[in-house]
C-alpha cells in the first residue's frame, strides 16, 4: 500500500517537473524575449501621436519600428525575418515554424477603449497547418496545452475593430444623405475639413470623421468632387472615404460610394489606390 503511494507521488513529481521546465522554456524563449521588446516598442509608437501621423504605408512601419527596435527583427531561432499576416490581426510573427518545438510566436494586436495593446502569443497561420503528420511529441502536447490556457484566460479577440467599421458606415450614411438633397451630386471632396463640414448637418457627433484607432480623420476620394453620383460605373468598387494611416496590424479602411465599408490589405490597398489615383498627405 505504502509502496503504491509513493510511486503515485514520483509519478506526480516527474509530471510537475515536465510541466514547469516546459512553462519556463516557454516564457524564456529567446524568441519570445524579442518579440516581447518589440511588443513593447509598438505600444510606445501606438501612444505617439505625431509617430501614428508617419504610419502611412506597411514599408514605412516596419521603418519606424527598425529605428526603435536595437536588434534585428528576425527569429533567433530560425533566423527568418518576422513577417506581417494582416488577414489574422496579427502584427508581427514567425515565418517558420522553429527549428526544435515547431510551433510559432506572433504578437497580437487588441483594440481596447483604453487604448492599443499588444501581446506575444503561440500562434500557428490556420488550423488546418497545426495537423502535422508525424505523431506529436509529447512537448507538442504540453505547448498546446499551455496554449490553451492562455487563451482560456483571454477572450477571444475581434479582428476587425468594429468601432472603426462603424465610423466609416456612419460618414458614408452622411454622405448619402447630402447627396440626396444636392440632386445626386457628391459634396466637396478635395478637402478633408471642407467636405467635414458640409457633412456635419446630417450627424449628431463629429466624432464619426476620425477613425478611433489612429484618431486621424478619414479622407474623402477627391475623384469624386461635386461628381454626379449616377456617373459611376461602379459605385461597389469606388471608394468614398479611406484612412490615411493604417491600423496596427497593416489594414486600412475604405468606404464604398454603394455604402458598404471594407478593410484593405496593403496589396490590396495598392491596387484600389493606383487604380483611384488616391492621395495620401
Ligand atoms: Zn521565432
Ligand atoms: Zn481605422
Amino acid at each position: 500500500m505504502r509502496k503504491k503511494k509513493t510511486l503515485w507521488l514520483a509519478i506526480l513529481a516527474v509530471v510537475v517537473v515536465l510541466l514547469l521546465s516546459t512553462y519556463v522554456a516557454f516564457i524564456s524563449h529567446p524568441c519570445r524575449q524579442r518579440l516581447k521588446r518589440t511588443a513593447s516598442v509598438l505600444n510606445e509608437i501606438w501612444n505617439d501621436r505625431n509617430l501614428i501621423t508617419q504610419l502611412k504605408t506597411p514599408e514605412g512601419y516596419q521603418r519606424i519600428l527598425k529605428e526603435r527596435v536595437n536588434e534585428p527583427l528576425a527569429c533567433p531561432d530560425t533566423g527568418a525575418p518576422y513577417q506581417f499576416f494582416p488577414e489574422a490581426s496579427i502584427v508581427l510573427a514567425d515565418a517558420q515554424p522553429h527549428k526544435t518545438r515547431k510551433f510559432r510566436f506572433a504578437i497580437e494586436w487588441r483594440h481596447t477603449k483604453k487604448g492599443e495593446t499588444f501581446r506575444v502569443v503561440i500562434w500557428s497561420p490556420a488550423a488546418k497547418a497545426s495537423k502535422s503528420k508525424s505523431t506529436p511529441s509529447f512537448f507538442r502536447i504540453l505547448f498546446e496545452f499551455i496554449w490553451q490556457l492562455t487563451s482560456w484566460f483571454n477572450p477571444p479577440f475581434r479582428p476587425r475593430p468594429a468601432d472603426c467599421q462603424t465610423n466609416l458606415r456612419n460618414v458614408n450614411m452622411a454622405l448619402m444623405m447630402y447627396i440626396q438633397d444636392y440632386d445626386e451630386k457628391f459634396p466637396p471632396m478635395k478637402n478633408v475639413a471642407r467636405t467635414q463640414l458640409v457633412l456635419s448637418p446630417y450627424t449628431h457627433n463629429m466624432g464619426i470623421f476620425f477613425c478611433p484607432i489612429t484618431k486621424q480623420p478619414y479622407r474623402p476620394n477627391p475623384q469624386l468632387h461635386h461628381k454626379p453620383l449616377p456617373t459611376l460605373y461602379y459605385p461597389a468598387e469606388t471608394p468614398s472615404f479611406y484612412e490615411p494611416v493604417i491600423h496596427p496590424d497593416g489594414l486600412r479602411g475604405v468606404a464604398y460610394a454603394d455604402g458598404h465599408v471594407r478593410f484593405a490589405t496593403p496589396s490590396q490597398w495598392q491596387t484600389i489606390q493606383k487604380r483611384y489615383k488616391l492621395p495620401l498627405p
